[in-house]
Protein backbone atom coordinates (compact mmCIF):
# COMPACT_ATOMS: atom_id res chain seq x y z
CA UNK A 1 0.00 0.00 0.00
CA UNK A 2 0.98 3.58 -0.67
CA UNK A 3 1.89 6.15 1.98
CA UNK A 4 -0.23 9.22 1.33
CA UNK A 5 0.67 12.58 2.85
CA UNK A 6 -2.27 14.77 4.86
CA UNK A 7 -2.29 18.24 6.33
CA UNK A 8 -4.60 18.76 9.23
CA UNK A 9 -6.79 21.88 8.53
CA UNK A 10 -6.90 22.30 12.22
CA UNK A 11 -2.97 22.44 13.37
CA UNK A 12 -1.93 22.43 10.13
CA UNK A 13 0.62 19.21 10.80
CA UNK A 14 1.65 17.17 8.24
CA UNK A 15 1.61 13.49 8.27
CA UNK A 16 1.73 10.39 6.45
CA UNK A 17 -0.78 7.42 6.32
CA UNK A 18 -0.66 4.09 4.75
CA UNK A 19 -3.70 3.44 2.49
CA UNK A 20 -5.17 1.54 -0.30
CA UNK A 21 -4.86 2.81 -3.48
CA UNK A 22 -8.24 5.33 -4.12
CA UNK A 23 -8.65 5.32 -0.11
CA UNK A 24 -10.26 8.66 0.79
CA UNK A 25 -9.74 10.74 3.89
CA UNK A 26 -12.26 9.01 5.59
CA UNK A 27 -11.31 7.61 8.76
CA UNK A 28 -7.93 9.63 8.84
CA UNK A 29 -7.26 11.81 12.08
CA UNK A 30 -4.31 14.43 12.70
CA UNK A 31 -2.22 12.35 15.04
CA UNK A 32 -1.45 15.32 16.68
CA UNK A 33 -4.64 17.21 17.59
CA UNK A 34 -7.05 14.24 16.66
CA UNK A 35 -9.21 16.23 13.82
CA UNK A 36 -10.41 14.61 11.08
CA UNK A 37 -10.48 17.66 9.22
CA UNK A 38 -7.47 17.11 6.89
CA UNK A 39 -6.50 17.23 3.50
CA UNK A 40 -4.82 14.55 1.26
CA UNK A 41 -1.28 15.96 -0.33
CA UNK A 42 -0.02 14.51 -3.08
CA UNK A 43 2.71 12.07 -2.38
CA UNK A 44 6.31 13.80 -2.24
CA UNK A 45 7.48 11.65 -5.26
CA UNK A 46 4.46 12.87 -6.99
CA UNK A 47 4.93 16.55 -6.42
CA UNK A 48 8.60 16.18 -6.84
CA UNK A 49 7.86 14.68 -10.83
CA UNK A 50 5.55 17.10 -11.44
CA UNK A 51 7.60 20.07 -10.29
CA UNK A 52 10.76 19.01 -11.38
CA UNK A 53 9.16 19.82 -15.51
CA UNK A 54 10.65 21.70 -17.33
CA UNK A 55 13.86 22.43 -14.77
CA UNK A 56 14.81 19.82 -13.79
CA UNK A 57 12.90 17.33 -15.74
CA UNK A 58 16.24 15.72 -17.10
CA UNK A 59 15.79 11.68 -16.80
CA UNK A 60 18.68 10.75 -14.77
CA UNK A 61 20.47 10.00 -17.07
CA UNK A 62 21.08 12.84 -19.11
CA UNK A 63 18.98 12.62 -22.31
CA UNK A 64 16.47 15.14 -22.71
CA UNK A 65 13.30 11.99 -22.87
CA UNK A 66 13.24 8.63 -21.77
CA UNK A 67 13.55 7.13 -24.89
CA UNK A 68 16.97 8.07 -25.11
CA UNK A 69 17.79 7.30 -22.01
CA UNK A 70 16.78 3.71 -22.48
CA UNK A 71 18.05 3.02 -25.82
CA UNK A 72 21.65 3.04 -25.72
CA UNK A 73 21.96 5.92 -26.98
CA UNK A 74 23.59 7.95 -23.84
CA UNK A 75 26.71 6.73 -23.07
ZN1 LIG B 1 -4.12 18.56 13.81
Amino acid sequence: MPLYEYTCRECGRRFEVLQRVGADSTGVVCPGCGASHVSKQFSTFASSVAGGAGTEGAMPCGAPSASACGSGGFT
